[in-house]
């Protein structure tokens, strides 16, 4: 026999998104449940997150930023360049006027401290059940745990990644693009220290990333590449990959040695055809899932989280599934959402295309894009706003 609770808000997944929306809610008075989920794979402790100052200043509103469980170097500059190391763009926080770009967190603990906040706020519930079914009801909806508990809410958000479960169930269509790429991580030593500075090399297989860890001496990789690629990377000894990760990088920050295991990640880009219905909403990578070139899925995921709270705060005391602050939400959220998609989604495709003309063109217009600042500035503003 199943139990029933009812709640204001169930949020379906406990990732960064998801532990972040329910202590937000929960802070302001809302009455959450979450569900965790459980049996689920884990979050790769090699994983790194840019995340910006705009989702910083957010995360600092909650309690949760500065923090010395999350391991996380600032940001001070991120210099990004075309294979042949013609085309040149430095990105420097005197642009934006702040002390930095962001930082470089470690995700499993960003999440980590995340879901340990909201799961300590008084009259939290917090279920460690995969949710498997969703279902509407007149007054309210239903999320059907696994063991066969019943979590009622006025409203329930889909916060559970990619694959996510509830999208399926509450029949929300969306589209998919495989890259054919991943994303192999590890940490590297280098022969130099970082000082703050991020890099970024836009090979014809995909970019190629090192930023900086707390550790001046190491930086996190990113390595996008072909997935036929990355699986042979994957087979080399340590150190023929090094040689092949000098070769692609290049000596500016000395020599390269990987000095963890190395990991990889399929690499997508998708989008929910609607982020809101009747009593649910969509938020982080169940609603768009964006290329990492730009280290921005978690930033645009709290910037849904953000405007979601507003949308639910400004109609408080009614019914929060109600369709018109849940519509506000999904027009606020969008526009942003889709730009990344599609900006990241062009920059990809744009560096893989191997022409020696059309790689000059690129070559000038980052050259061009250097030197117009206020272009410049624009530009960082919108990677430095995840949260708006
Ligand atoms: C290689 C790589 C590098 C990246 N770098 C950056 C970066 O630098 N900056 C950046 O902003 N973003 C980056 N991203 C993207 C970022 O990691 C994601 O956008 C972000 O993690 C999405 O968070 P989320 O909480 O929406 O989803 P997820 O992190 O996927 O969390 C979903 C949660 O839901 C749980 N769940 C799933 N199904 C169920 C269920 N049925 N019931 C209950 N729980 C369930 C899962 O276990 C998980 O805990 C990167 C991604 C990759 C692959």
């Amino acid at each position: 026999m199943s139990r029933a609770h009812r709640y204001d808000v169930v949020v379906v997944g406990a990732g960064a998104v998801g532990s972040a929306l329910c202590l937000a809610l929960a802070t302001r008075g809302f009455h959450v449940a979450m569900v965790e989920g459980s049996g689920l794979p884990p979050t790769s402790a090699l994983r790194t997150s840019a995340v910006t100052a705009g989702s910083l200043a957010w995360l600092k509103s909650l309690g949760v930023w500065p923090n010395s469980e999350i391991p996380a170097a600032a940001l001070l500059s991120l210099h990004i360049e075309d294979a042949r190391g013609q085309g040149r763009l430095r990105f420097d926080s005197a642009d934006l006027g702040t002390a930095g770009l962001g930082v470089i967190a470690s995700h499993a603990a960003l999440e980590q401290v995340l879901r340990e906040r909201a799961r300590g706020v008084p009259d939290t519930a917090w279920y460690t059940e995969t949710a498997q079914a969703v279902h509407h009801r007149d007054r309210d909806i239903q999320v059907e745990l696994a063991g066969g508990t019943l979590v009622t809410g006025s409203l329930v958000v889909a916060a559970d990644g990619r694959h996510s479960r509830i999208r399926e169930q509450l029949g929300v269509r969306s589209w998919q693009f495989q890259y054919g790429q991943r994303a192999i991580v590890a940490d590297i030593a280098l022969g130099a220290t970082h000082e703050g500075v991020g890099f970024q090399r836009f090979l014809p297989d995909g970019p190629i990333a090192l930023l900086p860890l707390p550790d001046s001496r190491k930086s996190s990789l990113i390595w996008s590449t072909r997935a036929d690629a990355a699986e042979r990377l994957l087979a080399l000894a340590d150190e023929d990959f090094n040689m092949a990760l000098s070769e692609a990088f290049g000596d500016r920050l000395g020599s390269l040695a990987v000095v963890t295991r190395r990991e990889s990640f399929p690499l997508s880009a998708g989008h929910a055809s609607t982020y809101t219905g009747a009593r649910f909403a969509l938020i982080g990578d169940a609603a768009h899932q964006v290329h990492p070139l730009a280290g921005q899925g978690v930033n645009l995921g709290f910037g849904d989280a953000e405007a979601l709270v507003r949308a639910l705060i400004a109609c408080r005391g009614e019914d929060l599934g109600h369709s018109g602050a849940l519509r506000r939400y999904e027009r606020e959220r969008k526009a942003t959402n889709v730009g990344m998609i599609v900006a990241t989604h062009a920059l990809n495709r744009a560096f893989a295309q191997r022409s020696r003309l059309i790689g000059q063109i690129l070559a000038t217009g980052l050259n061009v894009t250097n030197s117009l600042n206020p272009l410049k500035v624009f530009f960082m503003r919108q990677a430095g706003s995840g949260a708006p």
